[in-house]
């Protein structure tokens, strides 16, 4: 057995346009496609955050199960939550830091044109509200009924 050379892992995240789908925004390795149903996004190799064209977020976050796309570490994403300077990868202007305005303690980076990037852990987060939102309606739906 062939034990797995760090070098040549360290070489595979490396960014390659021939290899990879694009260029992680936060931590410059590549990122590769991630297909759940018939949604395509994008997971860095090396960050694991997740880049999402234009609403393809908030398309993956309807889909049931969708959060075993954001395979990384939460720890490890909150350690890349700091770096704000980041470029979009598809067009290289600045990205804003955007708070979710339904969930003001996520942040991620969007820009405007292209879509959005979020550090491990965050989709998984950012999709749980819409769950606790799903409840919250139906706790409405019933109160009104009662007390109309
Ligand atoms: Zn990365
Ligand atoms: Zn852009």
């Amino acid at each position: 057995m062939v034990e797995p050379d760090p070098k040549k892992q360290e070489e595979k995240m490396e960014y390659n346009p021939d290899e990879h789908s694009l260029q992680c925004p936060k931590c410059g390795h590549g990122m590769e496609e991630v297909i759940y149903d018939d949604i395509v996004i994008d997971r860095c190799t090396h960050c694991v955050g997740l880049w999402f064209d234009a609403d393809e977020a908030y398309d993956l976050k309807s889909k049931p199960g969708s959060e075993a796309v954001d395979t990384g570490d939460p720890g490890e994403g909150q350690k890349w939550d700091s770096r704000v300077d980041i470029n979009c990868p598809r067009c290289g202007k600045k990205m804003e830091k955007t708070a979710d305005p339904k969930q003001i303690h996520i942040w991620y980076e969007s820009c405007s044109d292209h879509g959005m990037f979020m550090d491990a852990g965050e989709f998984t987060d950012f999709k749980q509200e819409s769950l606790l939102d799903f409840f919250r309606g139906l706790i409405k739906g019933k109160r009104s009924r009662v007390a109309p």
